[in-house]
């Protein structure tokens, strides 16, 4: 039977709030030790690590978005002492005569409020110093963690979800996946070096994945693809050039722009520490 009572039917696209809100959090720079790794992708040699964190200070840990990212600090030579950087107004500095750190951006990809655990999963894709790191962290070792600086709040409400990414963005995308009720759709269009390295996805909401081998066949798919009537919130990370390319294919094929769509480069080919928004 069909149910005509008005209360029991889903809200008019017309009585959601799909307002996006962006939040800061107080600044802070925590000292971590890993508590344990689990390989992600078991089997493949440059698959994705998960490093779970604890320390004290990680307890007041706040993480309020999908997009959220952290700064992972590393001491810049293995295994020597890590002295952490002071956050200031100007972002972080290094104090007097300490020994460098790296810095890089990573995904909050699970925060257990009860244990105070944090989890980051990392792509072990070459010998940048982050990844090189995770595919030798052990349980002791010492790190940072600084922010997040703060969050945007995309509203799970939007009648669908769009998430493009590539082994970078899919902690985000996991993330979010998990964060979106039942009754929204999400489609994921994804792209993994090797089928090997691709993850099972769940979600409570009604979930539609493309798996790609490449960017090429990622930006294809992407262009081809059937949407739904706006609105829906469209997110993706990835490779500096290809997110470009993308931002184009999102506005021209398919009108995607503006408060709705987040294009975000997540690394540069050749260059390290990269992180920009793609407008
Ligand atoms: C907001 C944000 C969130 C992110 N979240 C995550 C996350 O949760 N998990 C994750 O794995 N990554 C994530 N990244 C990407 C990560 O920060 C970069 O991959 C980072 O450059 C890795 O540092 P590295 O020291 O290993 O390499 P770098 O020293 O930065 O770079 C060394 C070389 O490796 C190349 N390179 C860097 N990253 C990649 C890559 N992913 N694939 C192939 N080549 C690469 C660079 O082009 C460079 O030539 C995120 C980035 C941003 C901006």
């Amino acid at each position: 039977m069909i149910s005509t009572n008005p209360s029991r039917s889903a809200p008019s696209v017309a009585a959601l709030d799909l307002t996006v809100r962006r939040v800061r959090h107080p600044l802070e720079m925590r000292r971590v030790r890993v508590v344990r790794t689990a390989e992600v992708t078991p089997g493949v040699a440059n698959g994705s690590r998960c490093v779970t964190f604890a320390g004290e200070r990680l307890h007041h840990f706040v993480s309020a978005s999908f997009d959220d990212h952290v700064k992972l600090v590393l001491p810049a030579v293995p295994g020597t002492e890590l002295v952490l950087p002071v956050l200031g107004p100007n972002g972080p500095t290094r104090p007097e005569g300490a020994p460098p750190v790296v810095l890089r951006d990573y995904t909050p990809r699970r925060f257990d409020v009860h244990t105070g655990e944090l989890d980051i999963e990392l792509d072990l894709h070459g010998d940048g110093p982050a990844a090189t790191w995770a595919r030798h962290a052990v349980a002791g070792q010492e790190a940072g963690i600084g922010g997040p600086r703060g969050s945007f709040l995309v509203p799970t409400a939007f009648p669908w979800h769009l998430l493009i990414g590539d082994e970078s963005a899919l902690p985000a995308i996991c993330r979010r996946l998990e964060e979106l009720p039942a009754g929204v759709r999400a489609f994921v269009v994804a792209s993994t070096a090797t089928p090997a390295s691709r993850r099972q996805l769940t979600s409570r909401a009604t979930l539609d994945v493309t798996w790609c081998n490449s960017d090429d066949e990622l930006l294809a798919k992407v262009h081809a693809f059937p949407l739904p009537a706006k609105p829906g919130y469209t997110w993706a990370a990835g490779e500096s050039q290809v997110m470009r390319t993308l931002r184009g294919i999102l506005r021209d094929e398919h009108q995607l722009e503006g408060e709705h769509t987040r294009v975000t480069a997540y690394w540069k080919r050749g260059v390290a520490d990269h992180h920009e928004a793609v407008v």
